[in-house]
């Protein structure tokens, strides 16, 4: 669905399907001339960067395996809790290899840092980040991020995987949540 089909529980579109779509492509570009000839392992974090996975994967040149990890640090709210929690671990051993993860988005950056800190320890020969976009102003924690989409207000956003109580994932746009329907 795009952000007209649901205008009542939006207040703003931040970032179009059209937008990302471009973003992504630049930034597929970016990363195949970054690891040409190099063993990348692409790790998507669950649910949220499904969107960005799918459409980020297929737009790079070069094969890129993929896990997935799946860790919870907010529950059902709109606040992060910095508890860093796994849900679901990774198939692969990431000992020697270049690991890119795709994240949706950073807002504290408690996750990202946490996973970070977690893959070094595995072993990786090096770990990067993508994400599609990321809250500056809401920066608990610096995190190293080498590709960003798009920087975007403290707001709490929905759609292109990103979800509110698991509703909005399949919203093309990414939009700012109306505060009535989490208040
Ligand atoms: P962080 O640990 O605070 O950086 O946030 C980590 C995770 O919280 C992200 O990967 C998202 O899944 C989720 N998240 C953060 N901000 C938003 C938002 O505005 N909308 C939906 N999910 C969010
Ligand atoms: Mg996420």
């Amino acid at each position: 669905m795009r952000a007209a089909d649901v205008s009542t529980d939006l207040t703003e579109v931040l970032v179009t399907e059209e937008q990302i779509h471009d973003k992504l492509q630049e930034i597929a570009a970016r990363v195949d001339a970054d690891y040409e000839g190099e063993d990348l392992l692409l790790v998507g974090v669950l649910k949220g960067a499904i969107m960005v996975m799918a459409d980020f994967s297929r737009a790079l040149k070069v094969t890129a395996p993929m896990d997935w990890m799946a860790v919870s640090s907010y529950g059902a709210g709109t606040k992060s809790s910095g508890v860093v929690q796994i849900r679901k671990d990774l198939d692969t051993d990431i000992m020697g290899k270049h690991v890119l993860i795709v994240e949706d988005i950073i807002d504290s950056g408690l996750t990202l840092s946490w996973l970070l800190e977690n893959f070094t320890a595995r072993g990786a020969a090096s770990v990067e980040v993508f994400a599609l976009l990321r809250k500056p102003a809401a920066a608990k924690v610096e995190v190293h991020c080498k590709y960003v989409g798009f920087d975007i207000p403290t707001e709490f956003v929905v759609g292109y995987g990103l979800d509110y109580a698991e509703r909005y994932r399949n919203l093309r746009d990414v939009a700012v949540l109306a505060p009535h329907v989490y208040s």
